[in-house]
């Protein structure tokens, strides 16, 4: 592949006669993962290094940095197509703005070594169009403290690369993909703060999905949350993601679908019908929280079989074709976005909680098989799929649908010592908030019967679920300073999954309201709306 590169560049420098420098001195130049035939990936020391050149080097690249890790590492983001990589420079172009990250769970190292490819290819003049409407932005490596963390045993039975690979939790033994409501991470904070600022329209976040053994190279999904709107819905389902899979199994031959697993695959007790079914449609993970702020959210898993070189590959194309997507049609989605920004949900239905939902018709799911190969040092085994497609048509779970709603009200009202963390988390999010007296009306209180609290934590949590209802109150409270968070904003959806105390992904959920609880309070009161 890397030699084929290597001549059609030259083709072009003989042909044409007008290469430019920056053709030039990338010519020859490899990624880690190229270099080494595909047997490692690459360490943050080296991603920072050819980070550095493709900024110095290239056209129009610019090389930022959107926080810092646990551990101190800079988090490098890569703009194209804006004067600087500031959040508010890449706002202020009004371009459509694309954001790819990989590397968050640090052992699916694809996404990293795929996107420093093509930032090489940018930097050796391909792609140039994108800029005429888009920037990009690329964190190849997300988890930078996990990717340290290199064992040849991470992530067993995984082709590869097998020089080895990160950990998947972060430095503290968080999964920075269950962080996306709770922030618990100085990354995720990084990467919500980069998502509120920047506001990128389309968002792709890329990893490796090991389970069911398949006949797809990648398998992808859109943002499931119910709550996600229906434009954004309409172009993800219907259109573009058909299309890509389309255009990328036209081109390369990799077969593409919706994520999925059949029951069992990860050893675990069968208890529901024989199907495909996908993942969780909570905001906790990147794509249903993209979804759920009105952007376009994309999840890609490469599936963990497939020879390591070919993870990057399908990868790769799977990144081009979206941005090849988001660039024919740019204005397009900038329009999307600021419908689904005038959208209002107060008074309407919003779920809390969600379960699978089939597609009306079952599917023909692609079905592969692997050989066991060993380790080339440790001898453990490792799967190697055989280039098998064999179709058995069975529901597909891939959507999810509403399993409890609530009507939103009009605000939130939070009271009482938990105030400061909830602002914190607010101001984090971007969400719009005042600090005010409880207002006078009518308010509801949550009318607590129970709290069941989980025996086990989960990401640090003991998770929190309440039963009881709204009802009315008509104690005066008025004076005493509180949190008023209208829905009347275009994260309004947000609000309502983080503020609601059923929410299965809210503050309730996640222990922050525990100490009230304890008490036998929930200290979020709401309005109707009218
Ligand atoms: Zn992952």
């Amino acid at each position: 592949m890397t030699r084929l590169w290597i001549a059609a560049l030259t083709l072009v420098t003989v042909g044409c006669g007008t290469s430019s420098p920056t053709a030039e001195s990338f010519a020859g130049w490899q990624t880690p993962a190229e270099a080494c035939d595909y047997r490692c990936t690459s360490t943050y020391a080296e991603v920072r290094a050819a980070l550095d050149r493709v900024a110095a080097e290239a056209e129009g690249v610019r090389l930022g940095t959107f926080g810092e890790s646990a551990e101190g590492r800079a988090l490098p983001l890569v703009v194209w197509g804006a004067p600087d990589a500031s959040p508010s420079t890449v706002r202020q172009t009004g371009k459509t703005r694309v954001l790819v990250f990989a590397n968050i769970h640090a052992g699916e190292v694809a996404g990293k070594d795929a996107m420093l490819e093509l930032l090489r290819d940018v930097a050796s003049g391909a792609h140039r169009a994108w800029t005429d409407s888009l920037v990009v932005m690329i964190a190849p490596i997300y988890n930078a403290d996990g990717n340290e963390r290199f064992e040849l045993e991470n992530r067993p039975y995984q082709l590869g690369p097998v020089d080895g690979m990160g950990q998947r939790p972060n430095a503290q033994g968080l999964d920075l993909n269950r962080d996306f409501v709770k922030l618990a991470s100085p990354e995720a904070r990084a990467l919500v703060g980069l998502i509120r600022d920047a506001d990128p329209h389309v968002v792709v976040d890329l990893h490796t999905t090991n389970g069911t053994f398949m006949g797809y190279h990648l398998t992808y999904a859109p943002g499931l949350s119910p709550n996600t709107p229906e434009g954004i819905d309409a172009d993800l389902w219907d259109r573009w993601l058909p299309a890509i899979s389309d255009s990328v199994l036209a081109s390369d031959d990799f077969a593409i679908w919706h994520y999925g697993n059949v029951p069992g695959a990860f050893g675990e007790p069968v208890s529901v019908p024989r199907g495909w079914y996908s993942y969780s449609a909570q905001p906790r993970y990147s794509s249903n929280y993209v979804g759920v702020r009105g952007r376009y959210g994309i999840l890609s898993e490469a599936y963990s079989y497939a020879p390591y070189r070919e993870r990057v590959a399908v990868t790769r194309r799977f990144v081009e074709e979206i941005l090849d997507r988001t660039w024919a049609e740019a204005a397009h989605v900038r329009r999307r976005v600021a419908e689904a920004d005038r959208e209002r949900v107060v008074g309407e239905r919003v779920a809390v909680r969600a379960t699978w939902d089939a597609l009306p018709e079952p599917v023909d799911i692609l079905l592969g098989a692997v050989d066991t190969v060993a380790h080339p040092v440790t001898g453990a085994p490792m799967y190697e799929r055989r280039d098998v497609r064999e179709a058995e048509r069975m529901p597909a779970y891939v959507r999810f649908a509403p399993s409890e709603s609530v009507t939103a009200p009009a605000l939130y009202v939070v009271r009482g010592r938990v105030r400061e963390r909830v602002a914190g988390l607010l101001d984090a999010h971007g969400i719009t908030y005042r600090r005010a007296g409880v207002p006078a009306g009518d308010r509801q209180a949550f009318r607590l019967d129970s709290v069941r609290t989980a025996e086990r934590a989960f990401q640090n949590v003991r998770m929190q679920e309440v039963f009881g209802a709204w009802a009315p109150v008509s104690d005066d409270a008025a004076g005493e300073g509180a949190l008023i968070v209208p829905v009347d904003q275009p994260l309004g959806r947000l609000v309502v999954m983080l503020l609601e105390p059923r929410s299965d992904d809210g503050l309730v959920a996640w222990g922050v309201l525990a100490d009230a609880l304890a008490e036998g309070r929930v200290p979020i009161e709401r309005i109707p709306a009218p």
